[in-house]
């Protein structure tokens, strides 16, 4: 058996990939890492700053002596600062694909995101977990849903923490986003060959956190804690 167990979880946007993830890191007492929050911090600084989200020359005059923190409790600071519910916003979700695909923001912050699962059992969510970021990890699993499904939940999910979109507009955002995270370059979205393919279209939230359990229990034997 090893000594820490890696668990990639990859996929579309608004998937349910870090509600999912996050429910299962808790149940099993892994750590959890939002990678996605990572680029939404740096678009934030970047808008922040003044600077372009869609000019790499501009953007990523942030990084130097930037710092991300991601804490337990879900808060994510950028250079100190609570961005938790910023980086949420439309601002921020319609132009963060942009910086995503420019390599040394995304060189900078994958050598955070190994850093951080270095040593621990760790649950990751993202695009390209499992196919460059660790793509050792001991589970692999893409999951998706139709992008009717995702972009429905992503309303329901703003409406409850009061941000104003509508349904057309989430769907538009999201089949954008989708576009240029799977024809980036460099560490495009895609399924790794060796990943588990998880189509939660028809599963509610409990019904894909036990699929993504059984998944993680058959890839590597560990006990499931009652829950
Ligand atoms: O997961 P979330 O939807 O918050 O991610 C926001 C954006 O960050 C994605 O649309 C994608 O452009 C980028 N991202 C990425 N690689 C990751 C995680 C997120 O390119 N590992």
């Amino acid at each position: 058996m090893k000594d820490f167990i890696t668990v990639a979880i990859d996929g579309p946007a608004a998937a349910g990939k870090s509600t999912i993830a996050k429910k299962v890191a808790k149940i099993l007492n892994f750590t959890y890492l939002d990678t996605g929050a990572m680029y939404r911090a740096v678009t934030y600084a970047v808008e922040k700053a003044g600077l372009n989200p869609e000019i790499e020359e501009e953007s990523v005059k942030v990084l130097p002596g930037m710092t991300i923190d991601l804490k337990e409790d879900g808060t994510v600071l950028c250079n100190g600062e609570d961005v938790t519910k910023v980086i949420r916003e439309p601002v921020v979700s319609s132009k963060v694909s942009y910086i995503a695909a420019m390599k040394p923001i995304r060189l900078a912050l994958v050598d955070m995101q190994r850093a951080l699962a270095a040593a621990k059992n760790v649950i990751l969510d993202g695009r390209d977990i499992g196919t460059y970021v660790l793509p050792n990890a001991d589970v692999k699993i893409f999951q998706t849903a139709s992008v009717e499904t995702r972009a429905k939940r992503r309303y329901d999910e703003n409406l409850e923490k009061g941000i104003a979109t509508t349904l057309e507009e989430i769907e538009e955002s999201v089949r954008k986003r989708d576009y240029i995270d799977s024809h980036r370059d460099f560490a495009p979205l895609r399924e790794a060959e060796d990943a588990v393919h998880l189509d939660t279209s028809n599963l509610n939230i409990d019904e894909s956190v036990e699929a993504v359990l059984k998944i993680i229990v058959e890839k590597t034997g560990i006990e499931v804690p009652c829950h």
